[in-house]
Order: structure tokens, then C-alpha cells, then sequence
């Protein structure tokens, strides 16, 4: 058994099995305060990641000083390099906030992603080689000067130096591939592009959420703008439009920056929140985050994204029930089957922990088929599932609440709602509980919106607003405002 990689056995002493469950779910209460000190930090961490290099929480300047206003035209090629798929895209700007697409998928090879550059580019342009054919052949004529501009959406941290240039600067969700760090991935790809002789050129590199936000900003340009640009996937992190004034690091002297045009007074910033306090001042901790982390290829790192996002969630369940195992020895009339995805690391998918909280079924039906058939475990009681089903709904919870932190912060920092307050720490510091009360509101119907019932049992109760209140909760947090789930 692997139980011996959870640290802390929490012999059960006398508790019943669902009373340890309990017990093993208050270990991931989030609790207001840890919220609101979570905010607090958030916002420390943004203001020390945009005047100063190579922090964790990173702050990324991406050169892209405009986001669109629906106007845009044209035929365009988009790559997307997620952390499970690769999509290649075809994109027709109508010019009026509209647009068709026609796209191709493939999940990425597991083996490529721990390979080397050269064997994972190769493989990107293969696929847009294809795609190309079938959908561009026109493109292939004589005069291969008509080249396709690609957008390269590539959903890593790069130390961006122009708008189609950006130096890997660390690979996350379980990617692992030493010699592309340091190097231009644009360049990576296009190298691949040309060795194929497509007719392409790689004219800008993204990140996703930076995509993210500048195609909310296409569709809806509006009055108010796009906010946000967030990722909760297989991993998590967030883009946002920041005042340049503010991205002290670019102006430092003898700063390694690139040229941009300063017009317009303002510059998309990634902010890499999964990076956001590695060193665990704020963050909650268990013993079964711990064990994930110590077994993951990047210890230390991605510390928030590794209690939030797809990649995890099914792995921290799985040492949870592990520590179950060994307390109470659940599962002890079941058959367990040997190559059960309880005994192998990262198995567990995330959909396992959705179908699990949404089950309203009598005896827990549906868990028990999910746990048969996602973890090889047959003949479990309603008693089992019960446990199982409390566990789920806790680390779901506190994922939901730290996503809804990082929301909360971008919302403060920007002061866009309205008559929030100016987007220092200072106020963040001083501010009194009447100030941060409308944080709680907002957190509250963000934790609403992510876990989509109201009985996800609201953060706090939270207070009725008052013409004092600085922003109202149902005004603070409208999804379509400022969310894009890509
Ligand atoms: C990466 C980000 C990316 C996010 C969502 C994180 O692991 O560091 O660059 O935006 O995943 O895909
Ligand atoms: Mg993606």
C-alpha cells in the first residue's frame, strides 16, 4: 500500500468511519479569515511581482498593450498548447464581434511531455501541417509568400521580450522537458514549422488566459471592458489589463526589456497566481497536499495552482482516502482490484470528485458506481460512500474558496467596480473589517458561481448591504462581466 506517503497515519482512535471522514474534511476548512489574510497577500504578492524580477508569483509584462474592441478582421491561425490538449484553429474575424472557427483536436502523447523540445515542437507542427492542408491547401500555391499568421497560445510562464518572443521560464502541470527552459519557444516552434515548408509564421505568443481575455474582449466589448481573463482547467492562473505606471520592473534601470508601444498607458499582466505564495505563509496545508507535492515533478512550486486546479484535486482525494485506509481500514468488505487507481499516483481524474458532489441519488448509487468504476473498488457500503462523498465536497469547497481569493484580489487591484478601493497594500492593510466586508460578499457569490448551488455553504453571512458598503455583492460579481472560463 502507498499509504506510507501520507505522512500523520491520524490513527482513528475511537471515531467511526464517518466521523474520522469529518474529521479528515475539517483539515480542509478554508475559513473567512484565511480568505480574507489570503486576499491581503494576494495583493502584497502582485505589487512585489510587478516591480521586481524572477518572483514566483511572476507578474508577466506580455508586450500586448491593446485588447480588441470587436472590430478586428481577418483569416487567422491559432495553436493552443494546453496542459492535456492541442488544439489547431482556424479563425475568421467578421470585424462586428463576431467570428467562425473551424478546429482540430488531439490530447498530447503523456511520453511528450517529459521528452526533449524537439520531439514535442516536432509533434505541434506535424499537427498544424495536417491542418493545415485540409483546410488552407490554397495556401500551398506558387507564390508561398501569403504566409497564415499563427497565434501561438502556450499555457506555460515565458519571460515575454516582444509580442512574439518569450523564453520558457519553468514548465508546470506534471510537463517536464529541461531543454526548453531558457529558450524562445516562438522560435522553437517556428524552426519545426519551417523544416515541414508550411506556408506560416508564428506572429504572436499568448498565454491562455491572455487569449482568454483578449477574445472576451472581441465578443463583448461593452462599456465596461473585460476584467479577467481566468484559467481553472488542469491548471490555473489569471490575466488582467494593468496600468503601466504601475509595472514598476519594466522602467527600472538597466531593465531587460523589449520595445512596446506606451500609448495607450497600459499592458495585459499574466499574473502566474499558480506560483501565488509558494512559500505557504497564507496558504492552507494537510498532510495529503504534502504528499502530492512531494511526489510531483516540481516540489515547491505551483503551490496554489496544486490545491486548485484539474490536475490535482483527484490526486489529493486519492491520499485522503489512503489515510482512511489506514485509520479505518475502509473498503474492508470490498474487492479492491490490484491495479486499482488508488494504488497508482495521479490516476484519479478530477471528473471522479464531480460526479461524486453532484450525486443526489438514494444510498449514494451513483459514488458507489464511481468509485467501481474510477477506482476498481467493488461492493462498497452507503456508509463508505457517505465518507467518501464528505471528503470530496471539502476539497472541492476549498478550491472553490482560493479560486475565489485570486478573483477577488484582481477585482481590488484594478478599483474597475466601481468605487472600490485604490489598489494598494497599503489600503488593503489599513482597511478596517467594514472595508473587507464586501470582499466576503464577493468571495461568497464567487464560491456560488463556481460550485453552482447556494447551499455550498456561503463563506459568511454575509451582512446586508448598507449604502455604506463600498460595492454592492450582486453589482461586484456578475460572470459575464468578468469571468471567461477558458
Ligand atoms: C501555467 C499558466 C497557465 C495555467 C492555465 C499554469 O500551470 O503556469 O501559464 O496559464 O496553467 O493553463
Ligand atoms: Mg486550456
Amino acid at each position: 500500500l502507498e499509504t506510507s506517503s501520507v505522512e500523520n497515519s491520524h490513527m482513528g482512535g475511537n471515531m467511526t468511519l464517518i466521523e474520522k471522514a469529518k474529521s479528515i474534511a475539517a483539515e480542509f476548512e478554508y475559513t473567512p479569515e484565511q480568505a480574507r489574510a489570503g486576499v491581503k497577500e494576494f495583493l502584497r504578492l502582485m505589487d512585489v511581482g510587478l516591480s521586481n524580477d524572477g518572483e514566483a508569483m511572476t507578474m508577466i509584462p506580455t508586450y500586448v498593450t491593446k485588447v480588441p474592441n470587436g472590430t478586428e478582421e481577418g483569416v487567422y491561425l491559432a495553436v493552443d498548447l494546453g496542459g492535456t490538449n492541442f488544439r489547431v484553429c482556424s479563425i475568421t474575424l467578421k470585424g462586428d464581434t463576431t467570428f467562425s472557427i473551424q478546429q482540430s483536436k488531439v490530447a498530447i502523447p503523456k511520453a511528450l511531455m517529459v521528452s526533449d523540445s524537439k520531439s514535442l515542437f516536432s509533434f505541434l507542427a506535424k499537427n498544424i501541417a495536417e491542418f493545415v492542408k485540409e483546410h488552407h491547401s490554397d495556401h500551398f500555391a506558387e507564390d508561398a509568400t501569403h504566409h497564415l499568421h499563427l497565434g501561438f497560445t502556450f499555457s506555460f510562464p515565458v519571460d515575454q521580450k516582444a509580442v512574439n518572443k518569450g523564453y520558457l521560464i519553468r514548465w508546470t502541470k506534471g510537463f517536464d522537458i529541461p531543454d526548453a527552459i531558457g529558450k524562445d519557444v516562438c522560435a522553437l516552434l517556428q524552426a519545426e514549422i519551417d523544416i515541414l515548408g508550411l506556408p506560416v509564421v508564428v506572429a504572436a505568443l499568448v498565454n491562455d488566459t491572455v487569449g482568454t481575455l483578449m477574445a472576451r474582449s472581441y465578443t463583448s466589448p461593452g462599456k465596461t471592458g473585460t476584467l479577467l481573463g481566468a484559467i481553472f482547467g488542469t491548471g490555473t492562473n489569471g490575466a488582467y489589463v494593468e496600468k503601466l505606471s504601475r509595472i514598476t520592473k519594466m522602467t527600472k534601470p538597466g531593465a531587460n526589456v523589449g520595445e512596446y508601444d506606451k500609448s495607450t498607458g497600459e499592458m495585459v499582466v499574466n499574473t502566474e497566481w499558480g506560483s501565488f505564495d509558494n512559500d505557504m505563509k497564507v496558504l492552507p496545508d494537510t498532510p495529503y497536499d504534502r504528499a502530492l507535492d512531494k511526489n510531483s515533478v516540481n516540489p515547491g512550486i505551483q503551490m496554489f495552482e496544486k490545491r486548485v486546479s484539474g490536475m490535482f484535486l483527484g490526486e489529493i482525494l486519492r491520499n485522503a482516502v489512503l489515510a482512511l485506509k489506514e485509520s479505518h481500514n475502509i473498503f474492508s468488505t470490498a474487492t479492491i482490484k490490484t491495479d486499482s487507481a488508488l494504488y497508482t499516483p495521479w490516476s484519479l481524474d478530477t471528473s471522479v470528485l464531480s460526479y461524486i458532489e453532484a450525486d443526489e441519488t438514494p444510498n449514494y448509487l451513483v459514488t458507489r458506481e464511481t468509485i467501481q468504476k474510477e477506482m476498481g473498488v467493488y461492493g462498497t457500503t452507503v456508509e463508505e460512500a457517505e465518507a467518501i462523498k464528505t471528503i470530496v465536497h471539502a476539497i472541492g469547497k476549498r478550491s472553490a474558496r482560493l479560486s475565489a481569493v485570486t478573483i477577488a484580489a484582481i477585482v481590488l487591484a484594478t478599483g474597475k467596480l466601481g468605487n472600490a478601493p485604490k489598489p494598494n497594500t497599503q489600503s488593503a492593510e489599513s482597511s478596517d473589517t467594514k472595508d473587507l466586508s464586501f470582499i466576503e460578499q464577493g468571495i461568497n457569490a464567487i464560491v456560488t458561481a463556481v460550485l453552482g448551488k447556494p447551499d455550498a455553504a456561503p463563506l459568511v453571512d454575509a451582512p446586508a448591504p448598507t449604502s455604506e458598503s463600498p460595492v454592492k455583492a450582486d453589482k461586484a460579481i456578475s460572470e459575464d462581466d468578468i469571468i471567461d472560463i477558458g
